[in-house]
């Protein structure tokens, strides 16, 4: 995770020596991700790769990807999975539990030993402490711990738990934990670090700088790297148009198998923490690899198109429902009054999506939202009475057509492109919506 990318980049640019000194940590060699590994030759042979990928003296360990730490070993290993026609020397120590891993969500993944990832009792029990290294912090980062554990354990079938007894003695040779926590100074850059589920024990660190702690970002910082933790790779790393702009993050390499269709806003992009969000589709991702956690409706694993559901009287959030299905209610008097509602797959250029807004009983029209954030009001007894649907930089001949159920008129005929469907001024409840984009929408 690195907060100042753009930082970085300018560093890349500007320096073709490829060597950046950084408090507290020297890295020597190419930076292998900030400066786009895919950009430059292969490496005629791990030797070469190997000093020309940034390394940190203090930490014993090679960095790649911007916050994956490895070892030399962990590091033979991904060199051969980046340069596949080299030769390959035999790998001196296996990996434990290196099957295939994941990643929004791509699970970090080899071809032939399925997903990197944590057996299902390991994920439900990843103990760690946090070292008071961190002194005033301590309790902000233990509070942020929390935070990001729920934003995945909310989702999927995983639970971070702190063991505070452990915290005094919070070095990864302690086997009373899975991994520990502890300050790093990076210099700023990256804002943390961390590792797959296949590291070894003495590898198991999440490392946080302090500007991780200083932005503002904290939370958002380590939900990304328990992402990593839990075999999750940048979303980024697909082959295709980045999808955010002016990042300059990109492909890393073919270990991965796509867990949803590409997410532009997924907390596991690589960079810009401020615009990395927690995703329906980076928990739909979560669920799909771990299982849902109760409570959680995820959207069908591997799906993609039109995404939606609504918020129903008396029954609360409705399955996911896709492509001009019905959400809502037909013939029961009830009131829609929230919705939400995404596109999965998007490969178009960021930003875009789907933006809507609901008029609400005794609110009128509400604020624009945009790709699955709630439209409508939760809890208040209020009617949504009517809603437009607009895209965001839609591929040439696409537009989305949505049509309402209304109270006592049934349904309206289709409208399209931002227009209103449902009433406004009578008083009248939105009792069902379809949705689904037009044949030339070709997003995937
Ligand atoms: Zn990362």
């Amino acid at each position: 995770m690195n907060i100042y990318r753009s930082a970085l980049k300018l560093i890349c640019q500007a320096n073709g020596a490829k060597r950046l000194v950084l408090a507290g940590a020297v890295f020597s060699g190419a930076l292998s991700a900030g400066c786009g590994t895919h950009d430059e030759p292969a490496a005629s042979s791990f030797e070469e790769f190997r000093l020309n990928t940034p390394y940190s003296e203090e930490l014993k360990r090679y960095f790649v990807e911007d916050d994956i730490a490895m070892d030399e070993v962990g590091l033979r290993s991904y060199y051969d999975r980046h340069f596949p026609t080299e030769a390959r020397a035999p790998q001196s120590t296996s990996e434990p539990n290196l099957g295939s891993a994941s990643s929004a969500l791509l699970q970090y993944s080899v071809p032939s030993g399925g997903d990197v990832k944590w057996t299902s009792g390991q994920a439900m029990n990843l103990t760690y402490c946090v070292n008071p290294g961190f002194g005033g912090d301590t309790n902000n980062v233990i509070n942020a711990m929390a935070g990001a554990n729920l934003a995945w354990a909310n989702a999927a079938m995983v639970n971070f738990v702190h063991l505070a007894a452990e915290d005094s003695n919070c070095q990864t040779s302690n086997n009373n934990v899975v991994f520990i926590v502890r300050p790093f100074d990076f210099g700023g850059s990256p804002a943390a670090l961390s590792f797959f589920p296949n590291a070894p024990k003495a590898m198991r660190e999440l490392l946080v700088d302090r500007v991780a702690i200083t932005s503002g970002l904290l939370q958002t910082v380590l939900t990304h790297e328990l992402g990593h933790i839990l075999g999750f790779r940048h979303e980024n790393n697909r082959v295709g148009p980045n999808p955010r702009a002016g990042s300059t993050c990109g492909w890393e390499d073919s270990s991965f198998r796509a867990l949803t269709d590409q997410d532009p806003m997924s907390i596991m992009n690589c960079s810009g923490a401020s615009n990395l969000f927690m995703t329906f589709a980076d928990q739909s991702g979560a669920a799909c690899e771990y299982g849902a956690a109760p409570g959680f409706t995820p959207a069908p694993c591997g799906a993609h198109g039109l995404l939606y559901h609504s918020n129903v009287q008396g029954i609360g959030w409705t399955p996911i429902e896709r492509d001009n299905d019905i959400t809502g209610t037909i013939g029961q008097s009830l009131r829609l009054e929230a919705f939400r509602v995404l596109i999965s797959g998007l490969t178009a250029p960021a930003p875009s999506g789907i933006c809507y807004t609901a008029h609400v009983q005794n609110v009128g029209w509400q604020p624009e939202v945009c790709n699955f954030q709630t439209a409508g009001t939760i809890g208040q007894g209020l009617r949504a009475e009517a809603v437009k649907f607009r895209l965001l930089n839609p591929p040439a001949n696409c537009s989305v057509v949505y049509q309402a159920h209304v109270q006592s008129q049934g349904w309206q005929s289709p409208v399209m492109d931002n227009a209103v469907a449902g009433t406004t001024g009578q008083s009248l409840r939105l009792e069902a919506l379809k949705i689904g984009l037009t044949p030339g929408c070709i997003f995937f």
